[in-house]
C-alpha cells in the first residue's frame, strides 16, 4: 500500500477509534487508491488524499420540540458538508435512531464519489437525526421537521448545501421540512429535493433510485454476463423507498421477487412477492411486513433479516440499511450460485463480502454507482427549477437510463483500465474522485 494512504489510515483510525462506519468506507475507498496515488504524483504534493477523506465542516445542533401529549423532546441534529469542489454539497438526511456521526461521515464520503459519478455539478453531503419516526403520529413528525429546519436553514441554500431524504425521510417528511424552509426564509427556491410535484418535485424522483438500481444492474447483466432480468429470481431487502421501486422495475423487466423484508424481518413467497400488498402496509398503513402472512397464505416469515441471503435466488439487490451482507451472508449467496449482487442501500456489504464477491467474480455493482440514481433525478430536479420548467415522465426516465448506463459504463472501461474487470467498486472509486481530485487540484489549497 502507498506510504500516504497507509499514513492517512493511521492518523484516522487514532483519530476517530469509535467510527466504525466512517473508517470502513475510508479503508474501502483508499485503499481501491493504491495505483492512482502511484501514477500521479500532484496526488501526494497537494495532500489531495487526506483533504479528501475529511469532510469540509461538521454541523451539529440540538433539535427541540414537543410530542402529543405536550412533553419536550431533545434530538441530534447533523449536517456533514463533504467536499464541495465540483459543485453545491448535496445528499439526504436520514431519520433513524442509529445516526451518529460516525454514519454520516460514511455517508457523506461515499455521497462526494457517487455525486461525481453521475458525471453533474453536485458536491457531496449528508445530514440527519437520531429522531426515531416509528410510531410517531403524523403531527409529531411535522414537529419534529419543523424544529429541525429551524437550525438547518441556516447552513443550506441552492447554491450552497441541496439536502434529500434518505432512511426515515420520504416525500411527507421532505414536505414538511420545505414548508418550514420557506416560511423561514420566505423564498421558493426548491432548496431540497425529492419535493411534491404540486411544489417543484420532478416526475420519477420517487422512483429514482430503485429503477436506477435496476437500470444498471440490466446493463451490468447483458454487458458482464451476456444474459437479462428475463426469468430471474431476485431477493430483495428492505421494503422501503429504494426496495418497493426496485421490485416494481425488476417484474418489469421479467424477474421474480422472491422475498423481502424489514428490520423485524423477511416474508418469502414462492409466487413472487404481491408488491401492491407490500405497498399498502407498509407505505398506506405504517406497518409491519410480517402482515403480508394475513392474506398470502404460502408466504413465509422468517424472523431475521439475515435470512433473506439464505433463500435460492439469481440476483440479490440489498436495498435496507449498511453493513446488512456480512461476510457469513455473502458465503451462502455465493454457495447458492448467486450471479449478480447489486446494492440499492449505501455500504450494505461489509468489506470482507464485498472481497468475496469481487474475488468470485460474480457481478458486484457498488452503491455509489448502482443506487446514484436518486441522486441524479435530484440533480434533474434542481435543473428543472433553475428553469422554472418541468420534464415529462418520459423525459425524465430516458435521463435516468442514460446516466446509469454512462456510469455503469465508465466504471467498467475503468476496472477494466486497472486489469480487474469485476473490480467495479474499484473503478467507481477511481472513475468518481478523478472529477473531484482535478477539481481540488485547479481551485488550489484553501
Ligand atoms: P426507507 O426508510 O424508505 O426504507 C428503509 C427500509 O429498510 C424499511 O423497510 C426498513 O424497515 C428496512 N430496514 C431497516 N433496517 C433493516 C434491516 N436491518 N434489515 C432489513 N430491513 C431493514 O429508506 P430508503 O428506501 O430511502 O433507503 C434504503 C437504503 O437506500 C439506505 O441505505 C439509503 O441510504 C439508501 N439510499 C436511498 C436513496 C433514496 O433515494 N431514498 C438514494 C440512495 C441510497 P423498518 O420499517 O423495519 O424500519
Amino acid at each position: 500500500m502507498h506510504h500516504v494512504i497507509e499514513e492517512t489510515l493511521n492518523q484516522l483510525q487514532t483519530q476517530y477509534p469509535y467510527q466504525k462506519e466512517y473508517l470502513q468506507a475510508a479503508k474501502e475507498i483508499l485503499t481501491s487508491f493504491d495505483p492512482i496515488v502511484e501514477r500521479d504524483p500532484r496526488l501526494e504534493k497537494y495532500q489531495i488524499i487526506q483533504r479528501f477523506v475529511i469532510p469540509d465542516r461538521i454541523i451539529h445542533f440540538k433539535v427541540c420540540w414537543r410530542d402529543d401529549k405536550g412533553n419536550v423532546q431533545v434530538n441530534n441534529g447533523f449536517r456533514v458538508q463533504f467536499n464541495n469542489a465540483i459543485g453545491p454539497y448535496k445528499g439526504g438526511l436520514r431519520f433513524h435512531k442509529s445516526v451518529n456521526e460516525s454514519i454520516l461521515k460514511f455517508l457523506g464520503l461515499e455521497q462526494v464519489l457517487k455525486n461525481s459519478l453521475t458525471t453533474l455539478p453536485m458536491g457531496g453531503g449528508k445530514g440527519g437525526s437520531d429522531f426515531d419516526p416509528h410510531g410517531k403520529s403524523d403531527s409529531e413528525v411535522m414537529s419534529f421537521c419543523q424544529a429541525f429546519m429551524n437550525e438547518l436553514y441556516k447552513y443550506i441554500g441552492e447554491f450552497t448545501d441541496v439536502p434529500a431524504g434518505d432512511i426515515g425521510v420520504g416525500a411527507r417528511e421532505v414536505g414538511y421540512l420545505y414548508g418550514q424552509y420557506r416560511k423561514l426564509v420566505d423564498r421558493n427556491d426548491g432548496v431540497l429535493t425529492g419535493k411534491g410535484l404540486s411544489f417543484g418535485g420532478s416526475l420519477i424522483r420517487p422512483e429514482a433510485t430503485g429503477y436506477g438500481l435496476c437500470y444498471f444492474t440490466k446493463n451490468a447483466l447483458e454487458k458482464m454476463n451476456n444474459t437479462s432480468f428475463e426469468g430471474k429470481n431476485v431477493s430483495i431487502s428492505g421494503s422501503g423507498n429504494v426496495a418497493t421501486f426496485a421490485a416494481d422495475k425488476v417484474m418489469q423487466f421479467g424477474g421474480k421477487v422472491l422475498a423481502m423484508s424489514d428490520s423485524d424481518g423477511v416474508i418469502y413467497d414462492k409466487n413472487g412477492i404481491d408488491l401492491k400488498a407490500v405497498k399498502e402496509i407498509k407505505e398506506g398503513r405504517r406497518g409491519r411486513i410480517r402482515e403480508y402472512l394475513e392474506n398470502h397464505k404460502d408466504a413465509l416469515f422468517l424472523d431475521d433479516p439475515h435470512k433473506i441471503w439464505t433463500i435460492d435466488a439469481d440476483i440479490a439487490l440489498p436495498c435496507a440499511t449498511q453493513n446488512e451482507i456480512n461476510e457469513e451472508d455473502a458465503k451462502t449467496l455465493l454457495k447458492n450460485g448467486i450471479i449478480a449482487v447489486c446494492e440499492g442501500a449505501n455500504m450494505p456489504s461489509t468489506n470482507e463480502a464485498a472481497k468475496l464477491f469481487i474475488d468470485n467474480k460474480i457481478i458486484y455493482g457498488p452503491a455509489k454507482a448502482s443506487n446514484a440514481g436518486g441522486v441524479a433525478v435530484s440533480g434533474l430536479e434542481m435543473s428543472q427549477n433553475s428553469m422554472r420548467y418541468n420534464w415529462s415522465r418520459e423525459e425524465v426516465d430516458a435521463k435516468l437510463y442514460s446516466i446509469m448506463t454512462n456510469i455503469f459504463d465508465n466504471i467498467y472501461a475503468t476496472a477494466k483500465e486497472f486489469n480487474n474487470p469485476h473490480n467495479l467498486l474499484q473503478g467507481a472509486n477511481i472513475y468518481g474522485f478523478k472529477k473531484v481530485s482535478e477539481a481540488m487540484i485547479a481551485q488550489g489549497v484553501n
